[in-house]
């Protein structure tokens, strides 16, 4: 499967904005936006004119890398979008938002969606008591979230976890780092997803 092995650093000053792609190292002033918040490359620093189109293209390119997901993917989860009830913009968000690596970001079991995605990957997770180890599995409104018992001593969870709590949990999920496990109690609104995207502007590009 194609993959993105460059810096992902360079996509955070490509965007001109923190996409919270390291983990830990987004919150220190080792961060790229903090030190060098311009594009990547010889003419990184030079004066930019964006057209329509390219706006439109950098939007579903921040939103994209932001969940860490690859073309053929997102375009998916457009098209699921499109063909369900409600605002396409915001129903492709919530598609987005219930991919497995996702909510075991959010519940606070790793420090990124990549660190998220390998221990799903991996066979650290389970849903509903059964592992799964497919990362764009969908969450449904019910489900429960754990990390399996075998894998709770593990160094970086337990580090993720203490530092989730120190944030606090979306509204959406409600998370017992005691007993490691997680659960959805809604999807989320769109109020609540407070990323800066214009959802309108992805839904006008794949339109075209
Ligand atoms: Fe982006 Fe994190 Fe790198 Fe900062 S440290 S540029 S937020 S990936």
């Amino acid at each position: 499967m194609a993959r993105y092995v460059d810096s992902v650093c360079r996509q955070c000053r490509r965007e001109g904005l923190k996409l919270f792609l390291k983990g830990e190292r987004c919150y220190t002033d080792k961060c790229a936006i903090e030190r060098r918040n311009y594009p990547p490359g010889q003419h990184g620093q030079g004066r930019q004119k964006f057209s329509e189109y390219a706006l439109q293209l950098r939007e579903k390119q921040k939103v994209k890398r932001m969940y860490g997901l690859l073309e053929g993917q997102f375009r998916r989860y457009f098209q699921m979008a499109a063909r369900s009830r409600g605002v396409t913009g915001e129903i492709l968000l919530q598609f987005l938002e219930r991919r497995l690596d996702n909510m075991v970001y959010r519940m606070g079991f790793a420090t990124s969606r990549a660190e998220a995605r390998q221990l799903v990957r991996h066979g650290h997770i389970a849903v509903n008591g059964r592992k799964v180890d497919v990362p764009s599995a969908l969450l449904s409104v019910g489900d429960v979230v754990s990390i399996r018992e075998k894998s709770r001593k593990i160094v970086r969870v337990q580090e993720a976890l203490a530092q989730a709590v120190h944030r606090g949990s979306p509204d959406w999920l409600e998370v017992t780092a005691e007993t490691f496990t997680a659960k959805v109690k809604m999807l989320p609104q769109r109020q609540e997803l407070t990323m800066p995207i214009n959802e309108q502007l992805i839904v006008e590009l794949y339109s075209k």
